[in-house]
């Protein structure tokens, strides 16, 4: 769940009610009628009205206060996100008022304040919802509000915190809860569901169904169906089987075991963008405690430092070194008896690095090093290549463009490359479009992106082995990952986080 303060959410809400961009009584009044403009332009386009955002939120509510129009509140109830977004806040502040009595509106009573917060599934809704559970006139309303969402997060706690002080409505919801009534509530599966499956040949993947140069539109969803298959399908990494392949891949071997786990979420992410339904990689412990030791110091680091939520946080530390602290640590592994469909055996010795197939020499206009495939020890080593201190001073002074952390250009989601352009990038995707419009691109290692970055075209085998000889001797302190545990500055920090046994014992549990 996001976390925004309370004075963050005050200042959100005043702003956009009467601050700068707030609205005048004249200007709400005039929201309809903008509205009304706005889903005729989407119905032209065959596509539903957006829903509302934070300012239109407001400004309905100001007119909500003056109008009895049951059309307003049929956009309140349905038009307005659920969940943690900025009109969410607005709405269930407005409502949390209505509930507490502190606002009243003619079209929506306490109760009905307190129905429309049970529909909101989670976020801002919650804590009103459990303030009502102490309210004799709503609480039975907020009791059966909130055993149907499950989206409470820590809230859960503060649930059984009035249950243990005696509230019979929160111990209602506890049991409700614990007996899985959001479920089985719901209606019976049929015995028999009938299904129509297009079976295709080759791989669908994201690009297909949402391309890159559409990236704009993801946010619109209805928009940015419009743009569904406006390209042609693209071969991929198991086109070789007549049917496409969505299977599970499980990774292991002697080198896996010893790898790092941030090398390993590389390998990972890989078989997520080549249609893996899922990627399984078998690390050895030593890996596994390295990387918890220092996740624990980050929590509690992240404690000290006031992020939310402080009692997950901790939960979530205390876990980490219970698994660290038991005699024998699980970790998950195949069964023994486990088949596969396919095993593809990869002598190490014979691969060799650098540009491979018969491309070299061919003119590269950008290079993109960036992605969920680059670490900070490609980083440094790519920094290496291109100069030889500071990696981030580096980039600036060779004219390189710093983004945004994200999936950007491998995406194309922050940022495109310019049309037609060839382009060597450590992403995981080669197919035209993705990175920019009829973009052609080689995929790349960091390493051989600098080296590529250089030249200004693909390197030889030789040149980049050339280049290569500049973090070679270096490459213990390049390919170095952050352990949190080993930094002063955050482990003096997390020191001073004591976790309660209280939270201790839920860690236990988990
Ligand atoms: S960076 Fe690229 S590969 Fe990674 S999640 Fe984003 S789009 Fe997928």
């Amino acid at each position: 769940m996001r976390t925004v303060s309370r004075s963050l959410r005050a200042r959100t809400l005043r702003s956009l009610t009467r601050g700068p961009l707030g609205l005048s009584r004249r200007a709400a009044s005039s929201f309809m009628t903008s509205y009304e403009a706005h889903k005729a332009e989407r119905a032209a386009q065959g596509i539903v009205p957006l829903p509302l955002d934070a300012t239109q939120t407001a400004s309905l509510i100001e007119e909500m206060k003056t109008s009895q129009d049951p059309k307003l509140l049929a956009l309140l109830e349905h038009r307005v996100p659920p969940g943690v977004d900025e009109a969410a806040y607005v709405k269930a502040d407005y409502l949390a008022a209505l509930a507490k009595g502190t606002e009243t509106n003619d079209l929506i009573s306490k109760k009905k304040a307190v129905e429309l917060l049970g529909t909101m599934q989670g976020g801002y809704n919650i804590a009103p919802l459990i303030d009502a559970l102490e309210d004799a006139e709503v609480a039975e309303t907020a009791c059966t509000a909130l055993k149907h969402t499950i989206l409470v997060f820590d809230a859960f706690h503060d649930v059984k915190a009035k249950m243990d002080a005696g509230n019979e409505y929160a111990k209602k919801v506890i049991e409700s809860w614990a007996a899985a009534e959001w479920f089985t509530s719901k209606p019976e599966v049929k015995e028999k569901l009938t299904f129509t499956v297009f079976k295709v040949a080759g791989e669908t993947n994201t690009d297909d169904l949402s391309p890159a140069p559409d990236a704009w539109s993801r946010p619109d969803i209805p928009l940015h169906a419009l743009a569904m298959l406006k390209f042609d399908r693209a071969d991929g990494f198991f086109t070789g089987q007549q049917d496409g392949c969505k299977d599970v891949l499980e990774i292991e071997g002697e080198i896996i075991d010893g790898l790092k786990c941030e090398q390993v979420f590389e390998l990972s992410d890989a078989s997520a963008e080549r249609s893996a339904a899922g990627c399984a990689v078998k690390v050895g412990e030593e890996s596994i405690s390295e990387y918890l030791t220092s996740n624990i110091t980050m929590l509690k680091w992240m404690v000290s430092e006031g992020y939310g939520d402080p009692r997950t946080l901790q939960r979530r530390a205390a876990s980490m070194q219970n698994w660290l602290d038991a005699p024998s640590p699980k970790l998950m592994a195949a069964d023994a008896s486990a088949t596969y469909h396919t095993t593809i055996e990869i002598p190490l010795e014979e691969i060799t690095e650098g540009p491979h197939g018969d491309g070299t020499n061919t003119p590269i206009d950008e290079v993109f090093i960036g992605s969920c495939m680059t670490n900070i020890g490609h980083f440094r080593a790519a920094g290496k290549m291109l100069d030889e201190e500071g990696f981030f001073a580096i980039y600036g002074k060779v004219g390189a463009r710093t983004e945004m952390p994200g999936c950007s250009l491998c995406m194309g989601n922050q940022a495109r490359v310019a049309d037609k352009a060839t382009v060597v990038s450590t992403s995981t995707r080669n197919f035209p479009n993705r990175l920019g419009k009829g973009a052609n691109v080689y995929l790349a290692s960091a390493e051989l992106a600098a080296v590529a970055a250089i030249k200004g075209r693909l390197p030889t085998p030789a040149e980049y082995l050339e280049e290569w000889k500049k973090v070679d001797s270096k490459s213990a302190d390049v390919y170095k990952y952050l352990n949190f545990d080993t930094l002063d500055s955050y482990q003096s920090s997390a020191d001073k986080i004591e976790i309660s046994e209280e939270i201790q014992a839920a860690a236990a549990k988990l």
